[in-house]
């Protein structure tokens, strides 16, 4: 378990705590209510270090581990879940190009990735392959020297603004995961489309998209992820894992304090509210989800950061328990301020849409718990 109090820890905590209070949390209901990706904000997250958190000194990154990054992303979930997530997918990108990139690749995409200049995606559903990834469908066909790819993606987060995608596709007729590989595709490669916008319920600051490839051709160094590393891809890829409960700790924890002050203050029959056992039974129990998810999540990103093998199955179990927890809390804060709290004049329904999707991205509490128990046959055989 990761010490909360190290003196490093505390001061990024304490520093992306001022860069939420002073910049995101002013500006979040503005990127949602106009669907709008928060880019004004990426340049601050630079300055501060953390679009490049994960990324290796020697591309302009902190090279800090993935404790770091969940602790960063914590804190400014509690203000701009949008902005959070550049982080988180820019970690995602960052570990998947430091662990099978080339080095022409690393050369190529992390520095700017780390100064805030360029994001990436991450693009993989397909329509008919959701859960079941390995069935996707798009297709990379050897032609020359390059590859040319056919299919298309759909729900891409940031795929309106990316200047690459790590883009998943088939090899051969092998069925399942050995045929799959992915490729870096630059934005403005041609036959490579965005498609229509999503109009999702939340993280509407999410830019996400469809994107098609029509014949998109793509040199034979463009692979990342080379036809029957996929397993290993999957296995080794332990930081969304972690970084995306940490989004529904951050704001959870928000809820907890905008639920804890307004009982304290919102008076009716006579007395606040928060003098009735109702409500505080509620806050003790919202609290008592928050620190469970806190442990959950920072014990598995501890293990993850030190390589032990039992990161991912504390990673599922984390992501699973902070999803349906998260949503619960904050409904929880919504019912404690009332009609106020359906209102789109505070944060709360706002942050009900946005935590809302993470019990479906970046695989499904469902399929968490499918893992889980994978793992648990895997513990106790017979
Ligand atoms: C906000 C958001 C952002 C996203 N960003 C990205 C992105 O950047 N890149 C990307 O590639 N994708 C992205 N996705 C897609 C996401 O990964 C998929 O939506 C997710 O994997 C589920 O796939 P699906 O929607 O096709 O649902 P399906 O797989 O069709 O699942 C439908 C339902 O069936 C359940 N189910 C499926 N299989 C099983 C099973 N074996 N056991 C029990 N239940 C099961 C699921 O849990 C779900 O409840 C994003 C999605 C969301 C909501």
């Amino acid at each position: 378990m990761p010490d909360f109090d190290d003196p490093d820890l505390a001061l990024l905590r304490d520093s992306a705590r001022r860069l939420t209070d002073d910049v995101l949390r002013p500006s979040a209901a503005r990127w949602d209510r106009d669907c709008e990706p928060p880019l004004e904000n990426l340049p601050h997250l630079a300055r501060a270090g953390l679009t490049g958190i994960t990324v290796a000194e020697e591309y302009g990154g902190s090279g800090a581990d993935v404790v770091y990054a969940l602790t960063a992303i914590e804190e400014l979930a509690k203000g701009c879940t949008a902005t959070a997530a550049f982080v988180l997918t820019n970690c995602v990108s960052a570990e998947v190009l430091q662990a099978f990139g080339s080095a022409e690749q690393k050369r190529k995409y992390l520095p700017p990735l780390a100064a805030g200049e360029w994001v990436g995606a991450w693009a993989m559903t397909e329509p008919e392959a959701g859960s079941a990834a390995t069935e996707l469908r798009t297709r990379a066909v050897a032609d020359g020297g390059d590859y040319v790819l056919n299919g298309s993606k759909v729900f891409i987060t940031r795929a309106a603004i990316a200047a690459f995608f790590v883009a998943f596709a088939r090899i051969g007729d092998e069925p399942g995961a050995k045929g799959v590989t992915a490729f870096v595709v630059d934005r403005g490669t041609p036959g490579l489309r965005i498609g229509a916008h999503d109009r999702h319920m939340g993280l509407r600051g999410g830019a996400s998209a469809e994107v098609v490839f029509e014949d998109c051709r793509v040199p034979a160094d463009s692979m990342l992820v080379a036809p029957g590393q996929f397993g290993q891809l999957m296995r080794g890829l332990n930081q969304a894992r972690v970084l995306n409960p940490g989004m529904c700790l951050g704001i959870a924890g928000e809820a907890l304090g905008l639920a804890t002050r307004y009982a304290q203050t919102r008076r009716q029959f006579g007395r606040e509210i928060g003098r009735f056992q109702g409500i505080q039974w509620m806050l003790a129990d919202m609290a008592c989800k928050v620190e469970a998810m806190r442990l959950l999540v920072y014990r598995a990103a501890g293990q993850i950061a030190a390589g032990h093998p039992d990161g991912p199955h504390n990673a599922a179990i984390a992501k699973a328990f902070a999803g349906e927890n998260a949503f619960e809390v904050v409904d929880r804060a919504m019912q404690i301020h009332g009609g106020y709290g359906y209102s789109s004049e505070l944060p709360l329904e706002r942050m009900l849409r946005d935590v809302r999707a993470f019990k479906i991205g970046g695989g499904s509490t469902e399929i968490m718990r499918n893992r889980i128990a994978k793992g648990l046959f895997d513990r106790f055989p017979v």
